[in-house]
């Protein structure tokens, strides 16, 4: 019998999945100081909370690790209570539980909508610059991607609307997007939902709208009772501090919500996660300080760039997209001799920026003073 090589292997993934490149995440913390045998290193690379997250979050874990040996509630009852009734009472957007679908991750559910509501033979529509799952997801399922210039560095929506063809039956749109931290105001959201033909399933992802300046903050969710092909994906990844258990939610109306639950994994959310975000919920104080701090670390961060003469774009998320204006390659290898992890962005056509994520003070101080002296040492060989 013949054995198969690892071309002829390949030769058999589906059409759209051999032109798959893998995500690649940011370089963990354990194993940069374990490279560069250093110890004090710092993250800011995957847009995680620095504050860790809620302790009422943290018992919840530890309550249900109990159940663990069972199977997790596959429709997550008591989440869905706790999100309707901070949806009501925090974001006054009256919903309902069939309205809701839990993720392991909103990432999932990115990618549950794509596969339910596109095939081969169909388009996916997003920005230049945005997040970078949406690619993904549309080549996974061998879709046609759209992918639409950006303007001034975020979500050109006239241009998205007069891209629609016949072929289009997904947008995905991240408020804010990431990595540019851009954000599109509300009047702007709503007029494109309203010219956006009702056949095609358009995703606000909002994954970081807890960061959101509250005079500017206004979440598709306000809409979602109006349009039936609307979706709002939201997140407990980021500022609820919850990226290691993953787990994030959609809102849109029941008959959506209806073909994503056919579609997603009966299991999909582990117990500690619902249970985890249940609690963080009950906890809008952390919410709070985090945002707090963000903001401030925020400041902090711009007033350093100005300092070095660096270009930055304005963000509305926990991360700053800043141009070095070097060979990006060498600023991020520098940066993790010295032991900062950020993020370069080139893969986001983005040539010369970096994105780095909010961190303490501490933290954004370790970093600023590591580009300093890495932009000083560099002038030289630019
Ligand atoms: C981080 C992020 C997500 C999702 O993360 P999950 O951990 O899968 O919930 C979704 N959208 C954007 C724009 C993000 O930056």
């Amino acid at each position: 019998m013949t054995t198969l090589s690892d071309e002829a292997i390949f030769a058999l993934a589906a059409g759209g999945v051999q032109a798959l490149k893998p995500y690649e995440p940011g370089k963990p913390l354990a194993e940069l100081e374990r490279e560069y045998g250093i110890s004090d290193a710092v993250k800011l690379a995957s847009n995680e909370n620095p504050l860790g997250m809620s302790q009422k979050a943290a018992k919840a874990i530890v309550d249900a690790a109990q159940y663990a040996p069972l199977y997790p509630d596959g429709n997550a009852y008591y989440l869905k209570q706790a999100l309707v009734q901070h949806l009501s009472s925090v974001e006054n957007a009256k919903v309902k539980a069939s309205q809701l679908i839990v993720g392991n991750g909103s990432n999932e559910l990115l990618e549950i909508i794509a596969r339910s509501f596109a095939g081969q033979q169909d388009a996916i529509m997003y920005s230049q610059h945005a997040f970078a799952v949406y690619p993904l997801v549309t080549q996974a399922i061998g879709a046609t991607h759209q992918m639409i210039p950006a303007i001034h560095w975020g979500h050109d929506l006239n241009a998205m609307q007069q891209g629609i063809t016949d072929k289009t039956k997904v947008i995905f749109i991240a408020n804010p997007n990431n990595p540019t931290g851009t954000y599109l105001a509300a009047d702007t959201l709503l007029s494109f939902l309203k010219a956006v033909p009702k056949d095609i399933i358009v995703v606000v992802d909002e994954a970081y709208h807890e960061y959101i300046n509250p005079e500017r903050r206004v979440s598709a969710l306000t809409y979602i009772n109006d349009f039936e092909n609307l979706i709002v994906t939201r997140t407990f990844s980021k500022a609820y501090g919850l990226a290691g258990l993953r787990i994030g939610y959609c809102i849109s109306q029941g008959a959506v919500a209806n073909i994503l639950n056919r579609v997603r994994q009966p299991f999909n959310v582990n117990v500690l996660a619902q249970s985890a975000a249940e609690a963080a919920l009950s906890d809008q104080a952390f919410i709070h300080d985090s945002v707090v701090m963000n903001n401030a670390g925020k400041k902090q961060l711009y007033q350093a760039f100005d300092v070095m003469g660096l270009n930055y774009i304005l963000s509305e998320g926990n991360f700053i997209a800043v141009e070095v204006k070097s060979s990006m390659i060498e600023v991020n290898e520098r940066l993790l001799k010295k032991g900062v992890i950020i993020r370069p962005i080139e893969a986001y056509q983005m040539v010369g920026y970096l994105r780095v994520s909010i961190g303490t003070k501490v933290q954004n101080e370790q970093f600023i003073q590591a580009l300093t002296s890495i932009l000083s040492e560099c002038e030289s060989i630019v």
